[in-house]
Formats: C-alpha cells, sequence, structure tokens
C-alpha cells in the first residue's frame, strides 16, 4: 500500500534513525578528534539524502505523483522518465533504478550546460575544479545518501505489494 506519503514518512523516520546514529558516532569521534573530518560527510550525506527521499523517488515513473509534484515547474523534466519506464519496473530495480535517475538527471543537467556554453558562451572551468576538488569521502557520503531512500521505497513495495 505504500502511498507517497507513506514512503516519504518512512524515509524521513528512516533518516532521524541514521542522524541518532551519526550524532551518537559524532560523539565518539569528538573523543578521538576526528570530528572535523567527519561533521562535513555527516552533513553531505543528510543533505543527499533528503534530496533524493523528495525529488528522487522511484516513483517518478507515474506521470502523476506527490515526487513530480515537488519539482513545481521543473516537473515536465520527469515526463519522457514516466514515459520510458513501466511502473514499479526497471525504475524499482534496486540498482538500475537509482542509477537510471541519477544519469537522467545528469543528462539534463549536461544538456542545460552543454546549452549555456555553446550557445551562451558561458565558461565550465568551475566545472573541472569541482572535479579536481572532489574526494573519494565525500563522494561515498553523496551516493549514499542519495541511494539510500530509493532502497527503503522499493523494500517497503516488495514488503507490500499492491499497484501503487
Ligand atoms: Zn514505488
Amino acid at each position: 500500500m505504500p502511498s507517497g506519503k507513506n514512503h516519504l514518512k518512512a524515509e524521513i523516520a528512516a533518516l532521524a534513525a541514521i542522524i541518532a546514529i551519526i550524532t551518537g558516532a559524532n560523539f565518539a569521534f569528538e573523543l578521538a578528534h576526528w570530528e572535523d573530518e567527519f561533521q562535513p560527510l555527516a552533513l553531505v550525506f543528510s543533505a543527499a539524502y533528503l534530496f533524493s527521499a523528495l525529488l528522487l523517488s522511484p516513483d517518478l515513473d507515474l506521470a502523476r505523483s506527490d515526487p513530480h509534484n515537488r519539482w513545481g515547474y521543473l516537473r515536465v523534466c520527469w515526463i519522457p522518465y514516466a514515459k520510458l519506464f513501466r511502473h514499479r519496473g526497471l525504475s524499482h530495480n534496486p540498482l538500475i533504478g537509482p542509477l537510471s535517475r541519477l544519469l537522467y538527471l545528469g543528462g539534463w543537467a549536461a544538456s542545460i550546460l552543454a546549452g549555456l556554453h555553446y550557445i551562451f558562451a558561458v565558461e565550465m572551468n568551475f566545472l573541472r575544479d569541482g572535479w579536481d576538488d572532489l574526494h573519494a569521502a565525500p563522494l561515498s557520503a553523496l551516493s549514499l545518501g542519495l541511494i539510500l531512500p530509493n532502497e527503503i521505497h522499493i523494500l517497503l513495495d516488495r514488503a507490500y505489494s499492491d499497484p501503487r
């Protein structure tokens, strides 16, 4: 049965539990004086998690859904995705699902950046600098934050299998 709202509730509840664990871990890291390394990662993870729970739900495969509406005017970007992916098909695959949405979003971002660059001659050096600055740890925190709410969603859908 999990409707969009119940999904979000479950994912936010999971985040609350994770934040409790993170807070506990932070306390432990403070004792070990590692908190300066740990806190930015926890922040990256939490922000990515919220972004994904709110805006990268597997139910973007539905033409009308809460996650669609949360995109506001930008929801038109997701119409092809809903047409391309059958509801609860590959979009709800634990591996291909999150990957498909990240690649899809990346495709849009790349097209917009390419448009800005080639049509309006906007410099894109900041992208290369940003890429050079990216390290494995924040990238892992980001990926985990983006993927985890999707996995919770898919698990819930499988646990309560009904048409939504
Ligand atoms: Zn679903």
